[in-house]
């Protein structure tokens, strides 16, 4: 789960981050008063969205007076943001964050995530930070520092230390750097996060370290342990048809093609794409109704693919184990009388409770359902279809 920066920076500041102070607004009617509660003369005008790239798209501005920042909040609300991170129909913007600005002498990099191959979290600085931090990463790699660190432990004193010197912090930035990555070090740890990250990490002209920009992003198999974060999710950044999903307890993934997919298993359902994609096809969604799946869940899952606008034609692939062909059956016939089958719909069942399946499909008899003897004869019919 993500979450927005100004979630983020709150998170800091309970820790101990030094941030500057700032006000978050839903309206743009909010902005003068917003603006003048910040206090500072020049203030950073930011959408809160959880794709990045902001700034290069437009949506970060420095403004010196309320009525800038009225304009360019009244902006951000207004049209969708397209950045690098997002599709070219962007992503609509539903606050906005007015923070003190400040005046950069120079900008750092601060990340932690798990290094898989390592099995341990790492603590990743630099003093290219900014903007530009991916392409730092592609091409000069050796500018980003790394510190391995055992998550009972914790990343040690001397280790933070040791990378802020590296990427050229003296004194007391390099002492008070050092004490950021301890503090986003535990947070990363206690909050069960994927990624704990602060791009960028500024000294000021006047020779302060403060974060200015934070993103993060928590385990979702762990935020039955903290209701705080679940208190942070934010629906409207979700995708509609991904979160109806969720909520019946069904994983949805949604593509750009035109194949609806309804499978049991992650697994099945990456053979399901390719063997599509074989045939000439292109699946519009993933969705995978998981082993236990009951009929409720079922005809839910049929509900959501068929009210894809964009599907024309589904496939539906089930390998009866634990999840019984007979319920995907009733489900597909409840589904079909319900709301309709409006597109050709393939199926493909084999396994447990197959043969009573058939018969109640036979039985039904739902005139845009086509039966499929196997695998491979399933993505011919689907991909003939649309
Ligand atoms: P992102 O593009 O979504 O990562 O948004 P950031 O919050 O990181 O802002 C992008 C860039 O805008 C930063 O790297 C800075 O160069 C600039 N910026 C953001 N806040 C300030 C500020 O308070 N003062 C100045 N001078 N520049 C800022
Ligand atoms: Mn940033």
């Amino acid at each position: 789960m993500k979450v927005h920066e100004y979630q983020a920076r709150e998170l800091m500041q309970n820790v101990g981050v030094p941030v500057p102070p700032s006000q978050v607004i839903d309206n743009a009617d909010q902005a003068k008063a917003a603006f003048a509660a910040v206090g500072a003369e020049t203030v950073v005008v930011k959408a809160q969205v959880h794709a990045g790239g902001r700034g290069k798209a437009g949506y970060v501005k420095l403004v010196n007076s309320a009525d800038e920042a009225h304009e360019h909040a009244t902006r951000m609300l207004r049209e969708p943001m397209v950045s690098n991170q997002t599709g070219p129909e962007g992503i609509e913007i539903h606050k906005i964050l007015l923070a003190g600005a400040v005046d950069i002498e120079k900008e750092y990099y601060l990340g932690v995530v798990l290094d898989r191959a390592r099995r341990v979290p790492v603590m990743m600085a630099s003093g290219e930070g900014g903007v530009e931090i991916e392409e730092v990463a592609a091409s000069n790699p050796d500018a980003i520092k790394k510190a391995w660190f055992h998550p009972h432990l914790g990343l040690q004193p001397f280790q933070a230390r040791m990378l802020a010197q590296s990427i050229g912090l003296e004194g007391q930035q390099a002492k008070t750097a050092a004490d950021i990555m301890l503090k986003l070090a535990r947070l990363f740890v206690d909050k069960d996060c994927s990624l704990a990250e602060i791009n960028p990490l500024v000294q000021t002209t006047a020779g302060e370290i403060l974060a200015i920009d934070a993103k993060f992003d928590f385990d979702d198999n762990a935020l039955f342990r903290h209701e705080d974060l679940q208190a942070l999710f934010d629906p409207a950044e979700e995708n509609p048809a991904e979160l109806r999903a969720k909520e019946h307890n069904l994983s949805y993934i949604a593509l750009d093609g035109n194949i609806g997919c309804l499978v049991n298993g992650a697994g099945l359902a990456m053979s399901t794409m390719d063997i599509i994609k074989l045939h000439g096809g292109e699946p519009a969604n993933f969705l995978d109704v998981g082993g236990s799946v009951t009929p409720e869940g079922a005809i839910e899952a049929f509900k959501i693919i068929l009210a894809d606008d964009k599907v024309k034609a589904a496939l539906v692939n089930i390998f009866g184990g634990i999840a019984k062909c007979d319920v995907i059956a009733d489900a597909l016939i409840k589904a079909a009388q319900e709301v309709g089958f409006k597109v050709p719909v393939v199926v493909r069942l084999e396994g447990t409770n197959v043969e009573k399946a058939r018969a109640m499909l036979e039985e039904a008899n739902i005139e845009q359902l086509k039966p499929a003897t196997d695998l491979t004869d399933a993505a011919k019919q689907v991909c003939a279809c649309v």
